[in-house]
Parts: C-alpha cells; sequence; structure tokens
C-alpha cells in the first residue's frame, strides 16, 4: 500500500488543515467546555460551520451533502479535524443514524430527516442498550405494538449518550416476540423525545460528568411512518449502523494530538537533571506509542470504509479495538506525567488545567472500550469472522 501522500492528496491535505485551523474559530476548537463536558451550543455551531462549508457529512450521498471523495481523502478529513481539534460532526447523527435514512429509509423519510440531520437542526441519540441487552442487543426487551397508524412504545434504554441534549432517538423495539430468533423481531423507531410518556433519568459517571441517560418509555405513540425501512428488519440496519460506528473509533488524529502534548508536558515538567523527556524509560515508551499509532494509522487507511456493497467491513473490528486501546494508553501517559498533580481534579494556581483535568480524561476514556460493541466482543469477531478461527 502506498503510504506516501500523492501531490494532489497532499494539496487536499493542506486545503483540509487551513479550513480547520484558520476558517474554524479558536473559540469552537476543542468542543469541551472547562470541565471537560460537551458544550452543545459549541457542537451545533462547529457541525452548522462544516455543514455550510460542504464538511459535515462527506459520506453521505451526493444529493444529501455528500462528497465524491476518495476513503483516502476521507481519512485526511477525519484525521485534520481531529489534529485542529474541532468538534467532529455529532456521530449519531453523522455515521450511525444518517447513513441508515439515506440507505433504508423512505424517499419521504430521507427528505424529512437528512439535512436537519446533517445540520445538526435535529439532535440524535441512540436507544439501543438496555439493562441486560448491552453485548447481547437482539436479546432486548423493548416492546412496540402496531395499533392503527402507531407503535405503542414501552420498556426502557440506558447508557443513552448525550440524551440530555436530544430531540429525537432512534430505537431497537421488539415488534415480534414471537419471531423464530431474536434478531427477526425486532424493528427501527424514530422517537420524538419529547414525546408524552418519554423519562430521561441522568446516570453519573466516575469522572463526576453528566454525559449518559437512562431513558424510559410508557405508553408512548409512535407514527408507523417513523418506522426505518420494514417492520422486524431492524437487526439489519443496526448491524450496517454498528458496522458504521465502529469505522469512527479510531481517532488517529486526536491520538496523535494527545501524544504530542504528552511530549510536550513532559519537556515542560522540570527533573532533579533536566525535564521528563530527558528521561530515558519516558521517551522509550513515547516513542513505542508513536510507532503504534503509525501502525493504526496504516491499518486505518487501508480498512476505511473499505464497504462491500454498502456494507461496513468486518475489520473495523480491529479499529475499535486498536484505537480505543491506543487512546486510553496515551492518556495514561499523560496522566503518568502530571504525576500527583493528576489526583486534583480542579486547576490551582500550582497546578495546570491539563495536569488537573487529566485522571477525569483517563477515567472517562474507559469507557472507549466498552461502547460501540466492548473489546472483548470485538476479539470474538476479529477471531471467527477474520481469523477463520473457531471459539
Ligand atoms: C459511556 C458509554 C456510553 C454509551 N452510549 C451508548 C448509547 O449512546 N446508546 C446505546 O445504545 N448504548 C450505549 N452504550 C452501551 C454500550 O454499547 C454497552 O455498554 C456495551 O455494548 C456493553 O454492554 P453491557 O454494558 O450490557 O455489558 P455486558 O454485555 O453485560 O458485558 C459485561 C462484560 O462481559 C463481557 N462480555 C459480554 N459478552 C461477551 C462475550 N460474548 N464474550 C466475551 N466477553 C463478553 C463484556 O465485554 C464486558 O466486559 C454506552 C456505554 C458506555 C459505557
Amino acid at each position: 500500500m502506498q503510504r506516501q501522500l500523492t501531490d494532489e492528496d497532499r494539496a487536499f491535505q493542506q486545503e483540509m488543515r487551513q479550513f480547520f485551523t484558520e476558517t474554524v474559530p479558536e473559540e469552537l476548537r476543542s468542543g469541551l467546555s472547562k470541565d471537560g463536558e460537551v458544550d452543545p451550543d459549541v457542537m451545533r455551531r462547529a457541525q452548522r460551520l462544516l455543514n455550510e462549508h460542504g464538511l459535515a457529512v462527506p459520506h453521505w450521498p451526493t444529493e444529501f451533502g455528500g462528497k465524491d471523495w476518495t476513503e483516502l481523502q476521507r481519512h485526511i478529513w477525519r484525521t485534520e479535524m481531529q489534529a485542529a481539534d474541532v468538534p467532529p460532526p455529532l456521530a449519531f447523527n453523522a455515521n450511525m443514524i444518517g447513513p441508515v435514512i439515506a440507505s433504508f429509509g423512505s424517499q419521504e423519510q430521507k427528505e424529512r430527516f437528512l439535512p436537519p440531520t446533517a445540520n445538526l437542526d435535529i439532535w440524535w441519540c441512540q436507544g439501543f442498550s438496555e439493562p441486560d441487552a448491552g453485548s447481547d442487543l437482539a436479546s432486548l426487551r423493548t416492546t412496540a405494538v402496531r395499533e392503527g397508524d402507531e407503535y405503542i412504545v414501552n420498556g426502557q434504554k440506558t447508557w443513552t449518550t448525550l440524551g440530555q441534549f436530544a430531540d429525537w432517538i432512534f430505537c431497537l423495539v421488539r415488534t415480534d416476540p414471537n419471531a423464530p430468533k431474536k434478531q427477526m423481531g425486532i424493528s427501527m423507531l424514530l422517537i420524538e423525545m419529547n414525546s408524552p410518556g418519554v423519562t430521561l433519568r441522568p446516570i453519573k459517571l466516575i469522572d463526576g460528568g453528566h454525559e449518559v441517560n437512562e431513558v424510559f418509555f410508557e405508553n408512548v405513540r409512535v407514527p408507523a411512518d417513523q418506522l426505518v425501512g420494514e417492520e422486524n428488519k431492524g437487526w439489519d440496519y443496526a448491524k450496517f449502523l454498528l458496522g458504521n460506528e465502529r469505522v469512527g473509533v479510531a481517532p488517529v488524529g486526536s491520538i496523535k494530538r494527545k501524544l504530542a502534548d504528552a511530549k510536550a508536558y513532559a519537556a515542560q515538567t522540570k527533573t532533579a537533571t533536566g525535564t521528563m523527556l530527558d528521561d530515558p524509560l519516558l521517551a522509550a515508551r513515547i516513542a513505542e506509542l508513536e510507532a503504534e499509532v503509525m501502525a493504526l494509522e496504516v491499518t486505518v487507511m487501508r480498512v476505511a470504509g473499505n464497504s462491500k456493497e454498502g456494507r461496513p467491513d468486518p475489520v473495523s473490528s480491529i479499529l475499535k479495538l486498536r484505537g480505543s486501546e491506543l487512546q486510553q494508553e496515551v492518556l495514561e501517559l499523560i496522566t503518568d506525567i502530571a504525576g500527583p498533580a493528576s489526583l486534583h481534579w480542579t486547576p490551582t494556581d500550582d497546578i495546570e488545567e491539563w495536569a488537573a483535568r487529566s485522571t477525569p480524561t483517563y477515567l472517562n476514556f474507559r469507557k472507549a472500550s466498552i461502547y460501540g460493541g466492548s473489546n472483548e466482543v470485538q476479539r470474538s469477531v476479529i477471531s471467527g469472522g477474520i481469523l477463520g478461527l473457531k471459539g
């Protein structure tokens, strides 16, 4: 595989770099408020600016704002965006439900939902997981019973990320409890969060933040035209969506940026004999991580969007696995560089913001090896589906 960029790709990279570092204003970059939580206003403004310049949903069909880019160009776009710390388009919109509606939705749904989804006029959240149905997603119990032109939905979802900002939720629901296989009785519904009978309850996380929620449905009436595709075919759409979800979870640009930050922090942290960067063990750890990130980047370039007949490649499980592991290793490194200062959680005159934030950030990103399908499950996919090993 060619790892050198052609002149044309290099020019494209320059164009992206310039846009993300010069056109996107400083106050929108980082996307996080001081306490590390997502600022919905910043997210909306950033996505709308990207959309205005045709850079929010390049992987969508061109009639709905997509670009006819090569996979390499998409990779460059994503990596430059991450490297510049620009909040990426909301994954639930851009990577998850948008492509599902574009591929399986009715024409009416495409026209109704895709433009506001690209522009973040609708904020989506993902209602897949339930208590006892995370890795074993097909065991979900939320029901939808058809009554005339409506479905009546009852049940509970959990771990609903940023549900507190969401206007709509895309949900997997059981429509045929008697189907011969549990996967065959599931449908996908689009539900307005302000529908009567929907309640949201926050879950507080270990870093002190509020990022995920429980969502309860009690006799919620959902118009039948908000069913995606065909009834009882929801499992197919969910598999398509989850494959796309994993392509986005090897954040090479962010990992590289964090690693560069780690080096800068080590260089500014004094020791008895110089700075932490002079410590050969720390330098070796950084070098090893840099080599690993480079290997991941090559793999991303080989795999990214290597769809067969529009279906995501199962190799995306490798990206999910290594991407989340490396992200965690780099955040652990930063915590180690911060040392005892990492235990303060709030900056003071003596303790810089990066050091104070390092432990909460490290703890927060333990999530990366759980969501989007846990890493243990990814290993099973890799061993069975790619290496051909029998369990
Ligand atoms: C921060 C965060 C945000 C999330 N956001 C969302 C969201 O927005 N929407 C949504 O729908 N879901 C969301 N999730 C849910 C996420 O997808 C699930 O947590 C995940 O799929 C794991 O399911 P579980 O939590 O039920 O764990 P379980 O499935 O109960 O797993 C528990 C442990 O057992 C292991 N395990 C389970 N089955 C196997 C197996 N077959 N082989 C080997 N090991 C196995 C798992 O790897 C894990 O270590 C989020 C989760 C987190 C932590």
